[in-house]
């Protein structure tokens, strides 16, 4: 018979149960809840088996720790090699491969912000009209190629199409981006410069190391001041397009930082 042995079990399990509870009723009310130390105590010769296994979880706990440590560590993207720019860009991956892991199912969480970023995309195609010039970054040239992005401006490839799609999803906002100064040749930093020293011009930065002359910065002609509703949009939005206003004090320059 099968049952017997498990009878004969709950017997001796009712037999173990019943032998403490008098010396539980003895104890302390949180002594029931020391189950470990009781039964060691109260069974010696299982010690033996039990000291290893909690060191084996101790060790485990441990390497536990360091790996959570370490996801921590590259979820943050490693840093200390690129400020926040690096922390910002490996941050932006992280999402991008989430973007692509959810694949052809909409993810709703991300749905709305996502979508809207689609929408406002500039495709290579949308940019026309380049030109290769000499720019300038910290005083060193280099050979770029700038688009026009509207009213006589332009700027580098990548800060042009970031631009024109700012200025797509302000338009749904019902707000207008007008671009007043954006890339600047050596000759015309130096005019502005120059105009700057004399005190018939605003500060420009020295020749060479202006962000208009890295094809990155745009000034936006119609912004009216900090308490602008346009100021108020760039405020919420131009971030997600890669675009910062660096300069205090001027509300119409916005530089591309990615
Ligand atoms: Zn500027």
């Amino acid at each position: 018979m099968q049952l017997a042995p498990v009878r004969s079990n709950l017997i001796r399990i009712d037999q173990r149960v019943g032998l403490p509870s008098s010396a539980v009723q003895a104890l302390p009310a949180a002594a029931p809840f020391q189950t470990d130390s009781f039964e060691q105590s109260a069974q010696p010769i299982s010690q033996a088996p039990v000291q290893p296994s909690e060191e084996t979880s101790a060790l485990l706990a441990r390497a536990l720790q360091l790996l959570v440590a370490i996801f921590a560590a590259l979820a943050k993207g490693i840093p200390g090699l690129g400020g926040n720019d690096g922390a910002q860009a490996g941050a932006d991956k992280a999402g991008k491969a989430g973007g692509k892991r959810n694949g052809n199912g909409k993810h709703k969480a991300e749905g709305k912000k996502a979508n809207g970023k689609k929408a406002d995309k500039v495709s290579d195609k949308e940019l026309s009209g380049g030109k290769k010039v000499t720019g300038y970054v910290n005083g060193k040239p280099q050979k770029m190629t700038v688009f026009p992005v509207g009213n006589g401006e332009y700027l580098r490839d990548d800060a042009a199409k970031a631009f024109k799609a700012m200025q797509r999803a302000a338009k749904k906002d019902g707000i207008q981006l007008t671009p007043g100064s954006g890339f600047r040749t050596m000759e015309e930093q130096k005019k502005l410069y120059q105009a700057y020293l004399n005190g018939t011009g605003n500060l420009a930065a020295k020749p060479g190391y202006s962000n208009h002359q890295g094809g990155v910065a745009m000034d936006i002609s119609n912004v009216g001041g900090y308490g602008t509703r346009t100021y108020q949009w760039l405020k919420e939005n131009a971030r997600r397009f890669g675009f910062v206003n660096d300069v205090s004090g001027e509300y119409w320059h916005w530089t591309y930082k990615r």
